[in-house]
């Protein structure tokens, strides 16, 4: 096989899949067939926090693997037992449900805050998001998406959504009304760019939600479990939600979405009303649980918000000496992203970095996202500037 090989010529078109495969990977580089190292500043969209084949993640798995790998959510089993403990123990939220990714995280949440209104006997079906947010690509989640060309030729989707201005204060409390079931929002936009809510959106929504009697639900899947150098984006505006949703770095690679509640909303779901087959079975949660409890010991907070600092202080460097290629960077922590001049191909960009060896991501339709592993190290931000720097200056000469 050759790393010009994508692999699979029978897996549907649906990704414009970039031409490497990847067979194994390695702290924060990925390997591919043969045998390239690649630094991964991708880490599967925010995903891997610990990077690839973290040892003890795969202890954990291969230690559940051989122990109880299904049993049904008709049956109790100890890894959700115990990560919805510590994970309600660190958030001091007060419930939790386990699903399989971000998509399915959010529907839950959009039919908590519908069926919690049905149940208190009001009329409240509205679910309000904001301009440019990404809640997921099923049908409700897609409905929650302000995007176009996500949703060309899925009509009709499902009814009862509006949008209001992501970080527009003024229309935000006109909004939320005495129809809104929930206010839905992103702390810090991902797919759209690394765009960050600003403090004061994010409490003036809380003050919407209250004075209309909504609930307020923050989307954290791509933001949250550590991203920004704290457990949650939305600590750093002091403002709580009453519902919050994960997945992507919850598990360090292993599919699964939360949904976290305070217990004045908890009763809205009974039984029956929600299911999934597959959603927080043992092998996930034994992994997330062991990560959990990493981030703990590698007091990743503070590295990341140490390595937060050298990335964004290099991106800066980089709109220095390029400001007519690159913007000022966007985001927190280890969560950037910088705006690519209207006339440079933005893919060229990516692929160029990644013949050099590096890979990076757009997001939406002008940003470049840097998203590594948390446990990213100073030598990898120098790597990734160099890099930058080589491709920025071949597209464009730098200003002196
Ligand atoms: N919400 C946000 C903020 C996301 O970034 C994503 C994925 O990128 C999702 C939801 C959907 O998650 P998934 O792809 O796991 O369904």
């Amino acid at each position: 096989m050759s790393a010009t090989h994508t692999a699979g010529a029978h897996l549907l078109g649906n990704y414009a899949r970039a031409p490497v495969t990847f067979v194994s990977g390695e702290g924060c580089e990925l390997i591919d067939a043969d045998g390239r190292r690649y630094l991964d500043f991708v880490a599967g969209i925010a995903v891997c926090a610990l990077g690839h084949a973290h040892p003890e993640i795969a202890k954990a798995v291969a230690r559940q693997a051989s122990t109880l790998v299904q049993c049904s959510n008709y049956y109790g089993h100890e890894p959700a037992g115990r990560l919805a403990d510590k994970l309600c123990e660190i958030t001091g939220f007060d419930r939790a449900f386990f699903c399989n990714s971000g998509s399915e995280a959010n529907e839950a949440a959009i039919k908590l805050a519908r069926k919690r209104a049905f149940r208190r006997g009001e009329s409240r079906a509205e679910i309000v998001a904001c301009s440019g947010s990404f809640h997921g690509r099923t049908l409700g989640a897609l409905a929650a998406t302000d995007n176009a060309r996500y949703q060309e030729g899925f009509a009709p989707l499902p009814l009862g959504f509006r949008f209001t201005p992501f970080n527009d204060v003024e229309r935000l409390a006109r909004a939320v009304t005495e129809k809104t079931a929930a206010l839905l929002i992103e702390p810090i936009q991902g797919e759209s760019g690394i765009h960050p809510a600003d403090a004061d959106f994010l409490q003036a929504a809380r003050a919407a939600c209250d004075a209309a009697g909504a609930l307020l639900i923050f989307d954290e899947i791509q933001c949250g479990t550590g991203r920004t150098g704290r457990f949650f984006a939305f600590e750093h505006a002091n403002v709580r939600p009453d519902v919050v949703t994960l997945a992507k770095a919850l598990a360090n690679g292993l599919p699964i979405g939360a949904m976290l509640v305070a217990e004045h909303v908890a009763d809205a779901l009974q039984p029956g009303d929600h299911g999934t087959t597959f959603g927080g079975s043992p092998i996930p949660c034994a992994a997330a649980l062991r990560h959990l409890e990493l981030r703990e010991s590698l007091r990743l907070d503070d590295h990341v918000r140490r390595m937060g600092a050298l990335l964004s202080a290099a991106l800066t460097r980089l709109y220095e000496r390029f400001p007519d290629a690159i913007s000022m960077p966007r985001g927190m922590g280890l969560m950037q992203g910088v705006t690519v001049d209207s006339g440079i191909e933005i893919a060229a960009i990516v692929d160029a970095m990644r013949e050099r060896g590096v890979l990076v991501i757009c997001a939406g339709r002008n940003s470049l996202r840097f998203v590594p592993p948390l446990l990213v190290q100073p030598e990898h931000v120098q790597t990734l500037e160099r890099a930058m720097e080589d491709v920025l200056g071949e597209i464009q000469a730098p200003r002196s």
